[in-house]
């Protein structure tokens, strides 16, 4: 085979990592079960996917994949009989039992190509409780030779049944001194890099894709409204209306971004990187006070665990709710219990 395949590179933020796991299997320390945690967008599913590809490739080199060989070619277009891959059906979307079931399945079976036989669960969150209990024993006797790697946003959520059968490794948020020539290469435009990854709370991929998210476009726009009626205390129900047109895991993330930046900037000596919102953000700042501010941002990443968890709150009655508390209407608002109930009730 002469062409060569699309087989995958880790960021170079994670090379080093790679190359210690790569060292790891040579010594025969790999476990049989690695569960890989860390924040959304940090480029945990490429590091994953590289490592398996290298497992899997005949004449890997340098902790990479070669991309030439028959494997290589197999694992790139998703048809390796070795390698299984549980994701979601469809993005968001629960992982099920039976999706494990077939996993089972895979691991009892022989290698076809007599060498290892690799698994990516991911992200593993997704597998509700059912399926979890039904990984509990491939994770337990995933038969020989085999890697079953478990990629995580939130480990936190899983059974910590899954947990303690896997080896568990947490990547950091990359240092911004690495994530920044990377993004800027992507972006072909150095300016706009390091708002970027401002706004994206660090994670390098998740600022590639805010890149073209239409709530960064219009986030000056949608943030001077939300302060806005903060200051005026004015009317709630159509000042949500502009934040409820993405996707609610967004806007949180969103929020959660304005918040930290605020409280940093006004608080904290830290300048926001993005200078184009700095002053709107000193005047949320003002108007909501630390400790608020400081509330609020806790009751952002519990709506987000929820959520995540499976939790389908009525999104606007929540984001009223949340902006009722950040406008000081409601000091004792719980926003998600107040929009679960109502879903619950209706
Ligand atoms: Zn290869």
């Amino acid at each position: 085979m002469s062409e060569t395949a699309a087989v995958q590179a880790p960021c170079p933020w994670h090379r080093e990592e790679l190359s210690d796991w790569a060292r790891r299997r040579q010594q025969q320390r790999l476990p049989h079960a690695l569960l890989l945690g860390g924040a959304a967008g940090i480029g945990k599913e490429r590091i994953a996917r590289a490592l398996l590809e290298w497992l899997l490739c005949e004449q890997p080199g340098g902790g990479l994949a070669c991309g030439r060989c028959r494997a290589c070619h197999l694992s790139a277009s998703g048809s390796h009989p070795d390698y299984f891959r549980l994701t979601p059906e469809e993005p968001g979307k629960p992982i099920k039992v039976d999706q494990v079931r077939a996993l089972a399945e895979f691991a009892e079976r022989t290698a076809q190509y007599g060498g290892p036989r690799v698994a990516l669960v991911m992200p593993a969150e997704a597998m509700n409780r059912n399926a979890q209990n039904a990984l509990l024993k491939t994770l337990e006797e995933p038969g020989e030779n085999t890697l079953l790697l478990l990629v995580s946003h939130q480990p936190g959520l899983l059974l910590p049944t899954i947990r303690s059968r896997c080896q568990q490794r947490r990547l950091p948020m990359p240092a911004a001194d690495s994530a920044l020539p990377w993004l800027r290469d992507q972006l072909g435009d150095g300016e706009r890099a390091p708002a970027l990854l401002s706004a994206a709370g660090g994670a390098p991929l998740k600022a590639v894709e805010l890149e073209h998210a239409d709530w960064f476009v219009r986030r000056k726009s949608l943030l001077e409204g939300l302060v806005g009626v903060i200051e005026s205390r004015g009317a709630i129900n159509e000042a949500v209306q502009p934040l409820l047109a993405g996707d609610t895991l967004t806007l949180l993330d969103a929020l959660y971004g304005w918040t930290v930046q605020a409280l940093k900037s006004e608080w904290a000596g830290q300048a926001s990187e993005d200078a184009e919102i700095a002053e709107t953000l000193h005047r949320l700042a003002r108007s909501a006070g630390r400790v608020r501010l400081l509330n609020f941002g806790e009751q952002l990443l519990r709506a987000r665990v929820a959520l995540r968890a499976g939790a389908n709150p009525n999104r606007e009655l929540m984001v009223e709710a949340l902006v009722l508390y950040l406008a000081g209407v409601d000091p004792n608002a719980d926003p998600l219990a107040t929009a679960t109930t109502a879903t619950a009730g209706s």
